[in-house]
């Protein structure tokens, strides 16, 4: 019935203006054309994925079996089972040295979903929310969703792509409600410095902005970055906002379940609007997140000592490409290369880049522009040395050299 085809749908429908404000992840958009690619048996060189390539560990596996053999399976609170918030606190004081309480907490459907609330919480139309670039793609469409109006603030590859707090200053406007710092970065693998971050807050205690800091990555740090929350710091309790996940630091990315540490009346705030829309996160998945957080933190360990081969591999793999340049990540999962001295008038942007190395090498990457970042290419290298070897092995190709 033709009716029915996506196309005359996208006619009759009349959906709201926000909609047509956002666009889908360009981050899926690569992973679906690779998948297509796979599913006709081609040989795929994947470095789209942003999710460990790790099983989640056992023990944790193990308390999710027995939540359900327990019939943990009815609604929760909004905010998540009490010992699970009692344990994030705890998890998070031991590991990063904050001192949240439990109502200090809530409990979401994963890290994007606390940046979500945290800035429907917050932000309203004509609100700006300052976004260094490169940025992980969702805060802009996020800030979009809540009809507010990112503000970009570019930072520099020489500067190692870090948001300095002389430079928010200028940024901040009367309109301005928050700043979103991910350290480390997706996607360039940027670590704030700790005294950075103190002067960051500073500027936003003194502007009366929020400093909302995502946390995903902060286990994954190489060299002389270790973990680090803003939250640790003196003082910074009634300006800073912590959004976190165990996607990552766990390898649970499909359980869906991260969580916002801040002052109480924001979190019952977030803890209002959830009760209205997701309601509790899977009674399943908290109490194996329980798990993740009382157990053992041996599994990070692991996968930290193999990314940090992978990134070695990979930092010198395309460093001895000729024309492509790429700051040594300090954290994260990802390269973040510069590839504008390979542009064409046949290849015109990253975006093309992209396109032909997926479509002649059957290398999938995400291009640079879906980060506020033309000219650079976001390889994940959350998957095995072999991909790696094969992927600059087409890549070198592609440019133009083998390494
Ligand atoms: N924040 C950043 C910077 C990310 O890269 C991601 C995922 O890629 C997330 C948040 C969201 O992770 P999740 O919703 O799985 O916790």
């Amino acid at each position: 019935m033709e009716a029915a085809t996506g196309k005359k749908m996208e006619q009759v429908i009349q959906f709201a203006e926000r909609v047509s404000h956002i666009s889908v992840s360009p981050t899926m958009v690569v992973l679906q054309a690779a998948d297509r690619l796979k599913a006709q048996g081609i040989d795929v060189a994947d470095f789209g994925a942003g999710e460990p390539d790790f099983p989640t560990p056992d023990h944790i596996k193990r308390a999710a079996v027995k939540a359900l053999d327990e019939n943990r399976t009815k609604y929760t609170p909004t905010a998540g089972i009490a010992p699970l918030r009692q344990a994030i606190c705890e998890w998070h004081a031991a590991q990063l040295g904050s001192s949240y309480q439990p109502a200090e907490a809530i409990v979401t459907a994963g890290g994007k979903h606390a940046v979500f609330n945290t800035v429907a919480a917050l932000v309203g139309p004509g609100d700006e929310v300052v976004i260094p670039a490169p940025y992980w793609v969702s805060y802009p469409d996020i800030v979009k969703c809540s009809d507010g109006t990112p503000v970009i603030l570019e930072t520099h590859a020489d500067d190692g792509f870090i948001l300095r707090a002389a430079q928010l200053e200028k940024a901040i406007t009367p309109r301005t409600r928050i700043v979103i710092v991910n350290s480390p970065s997706n996607p360039t693998g940027a670590v704030i410095p700790s005294d950075e971050f103190a002067r960051l807050v500073k500027v936003c205690r003194r502007r009366g902005v929020w400093l909302l800091a995502d946390e995903c990555y902060s286990h994954f740090t190489y060299g002389d970055a270790k973990p680090f929350s803003v939250g640790s710091l003196p003082g910074a309790r009634d300006t800073a906002i912590i959004a976190g996940s165990v996607s990552k630091t766990f390898a649970m990315t499909g359980w869906r379940l991260g969580y916002v540490l801040g002052p109480e009346p924001l979190v019952q705030a977030i803890t209002k609007l959830q009760s209205q829309s997701t309601s509790n996160v899977n009674s399943i998945t908290q109490y194996a997140a329980l798990a993740a957080m009382r157990g053992p933190m041996d599994s990070v360990a692991t996968m930290l000592a193999e990314y940090a081969r992978r990134r070695e591999r990979i930092l010198a793999g395309l460093r001895a490409i000729p024309g492509i340049t790429c700051t040594g990540p300090q954290g994260a999962f990802y390269v973040f290369p510069n590839v504008s001295a390979h542009l064409t008038a046949a290849m015109p942007d990253d975006n093309a880049v992209a396109k032909q190395l997926l479509e002649r090498e059957h290398v999938a990457v995400v291009p640079g522009e879906a980060f506020g970042a033309p000219g650079h290419l976001r390889i994940s290298y959350a998957t095995s040395m072999e991909r790696i070897e094969e992927g600059l092995r087409r890549m070198g190709r592609f440019f133009g050299r083998a390494t």
